[in-house]
């Protein structure tokens, strides 16, 4: 999958002049110049990196960085500011407010790529995953919902992590003391037993509606796996 750039600039001369090195360099490109239309278009396109200018009409970059990083589902999208010269106080706040990067205007097209580059290799997850879809389980991590076929299938809160953790991994065997680690958090006392229970709760409203895709593996712990194997004694 290509990565993908968003640049948020009203100048059209730079923006064109970026969206022409960054094509070239095979990124897909999106681009918008008004700062009230900004941050739909970035949930519309989930891009990889953002490229944000300060001086912005309608809305600032300040204040779209600050609408980005508060919705869940695009606020772990890079952000690198374009700053104009003279603007070093601005600088700072841009990085106290959550922007990943700066480049100070005007910058040299290989400089920029550099940063592009450097500012995907720190993302973990490029583009927001919105579903994990493994044999006939669906789950839909937008609504947090999880659908086996065309069934609705009703999950607690823990079901639902711990599904997630397996789905994500699948034929990964996940050890009773990581699956606590990981959907339970290290701050609370759970006895490992409890993951055997929910477990179980999470089989019992999957297989109402599709064979046992979760594998217990005796003495170490489970894992999802299309082999139909339910229980490895
Ligand atoms: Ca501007």
């Amino acid at each position: 999958m290509a990565y993908s750039v968003m640049i948020i600039e009203d100048e059209e001369a730079l923006a064109l002049l970026l969206k022409y090195n960054l094509e070239k360099e095979g990124y897909e490109v999106f681009w918008e110049s008004r700062g009230n239309k900004a941050v739909v278009e970035v949930e519309k396109n989930c891009p990889s990196v953002i490229l944000l200018d300060w001086m912005l009409p309608e809305l600032s970059g300040i204040e779209i960085l600050k609408l980005i990083r508060s919705k869940p589902d695009i606020k772990s999208i890079p952000v690198i500011m374009l700053t104009a010269k003279g603007e070093e106080d601005d600088k700072i706040k841009g990085l106290t407010s959550g922007a990943d990067d700066y480049v100070t205007k005007p910058f040299s097209i290989p400089e920029l790529m550099a940063r592009v580059k450097t500012n995907l290799r720190r993302s973990p997850e490029i583009i927001p995953q919105k579903e994990i879809i493994f044999e006939d389980i669906r789950m839909d991590l937008v609504e947090k919902k999880v659908f086996r076929g065309e069934n609705y299938i009703h999950l607690g809160p823990t079901e639902f992590r711990l599904l997630k953790m397996l789905l994500e991994n699948p034929g990964k065997v996940f050890s009773r003391e990581v699956l606590l680690k990981s959907v339970w958090g290290d701050n609370i006392y759970v006895e490992s037993r409890t993951v055997d229970v929910h477990i179980r709760r999470l089989r019992k409203s999957l297989n109402d509606y599709g064979p046992d895709y979760i594998r217990t593996v005796r003495a170490t712990g489970y894992a999802i796996d299309k082999e139909l194997i339910a229980e490895e004694e």
